[in-house]
């Protein structure tokens, strides 16, 4: 990956240097100390009180696994971990030369690819709505399948600022009625309820280098 070489903040706590990717505003954690910072446009640091990663993150991906999307070599650089009432779920940025970024879902022993593009829904969409009926989202039909809340938040790298919600969140998973993709509801207030989509992937298919390798179960 070739980084503008100005792509880089110094930990408030540490003083270690680090690079980054993304465009800002990010957050990101330190790469020595775990310490969190948001990092503004103007490239100003405010510290973030966040938990240091606690549960134990067994998964074949990490911070530097590489592969391959539809031609385009990508890099995992952020994760998200989010523990809701019903299932875990991992998500990895998975960023490109090109500057954009997909997440790469790990989600009950299957994977999916997400837009990072959000499409904002009213509440009339989504509320008195229960597990087996349809919502209507982006002239689609979605079938309503699980209605969990987020419950508990991690992350590590570097993330979209917009990507970081710590709060706790009610979260609406849905497929398509012609089952051509998944859609999740985030309701964050009755105010902001934005939908996001993903397609299922299979791992073999993104070419994965440099995955964690398990010959020792300590
Ligand atoms: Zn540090």
């Amino acid at each position: 990956m070739v980084a503008e070489t100005n792509k880089y903040i110094v930990c408030n706590n540490c003083k270690q240097q680090n690079t980054y990717s993304l465009n800002l505003p990010i957050v990101i954690s330190c790469n020595s100390c775990s310490s969190s910072f948001i990092v503004d446009e103007t490239k100003s640091i405010v510290d973030l009180a966040a938990e240091p990663l606690k549960l134990n993150t067994v998964s074949v991906l990490n911070l530097q696994t590489k592969g391959i999307s539809k031609g385009e070599p990508f890099e995992l650089i952020g994760f998200i971990r989010s523990v809701n009432t019903l299932f875990i779920s991992n998500e990895w940025l998975m960023y490109f030369e090109s500057g954009k970024y997909l997440w790469l879902i790990e989600s009950s022993f299957r994977y999916f690819v997400s837009d990072s593009k959000v499409i904002a829904m009213s509440s009339h969409a989504v509320k008195g709505i229960v597990p087996g009926r349809i919502v209507n989202i982006n002239s689609k039909e979605y079938v309503l399948l699980e209605i969990t809340k987020q419950i508990d938040f991690y992350f590590q790298g570097e993330i979209p600022v917009e990507s970081y919600n710590d709060s706790s969140f009610f979260k609406y998973e849905l497929v398509a009625k012609d089952e051509s993709n998944f859609a999740s509801v985030c309701i964050f207030s009755a105010a902001q309820i934005d939908a996001s989509f993903s397609e299922k992937v299979q791992l073999e298919d993104l070419q994965l280098e440099q995955t964690n390798v398990f010959n020792d179960w300590k």
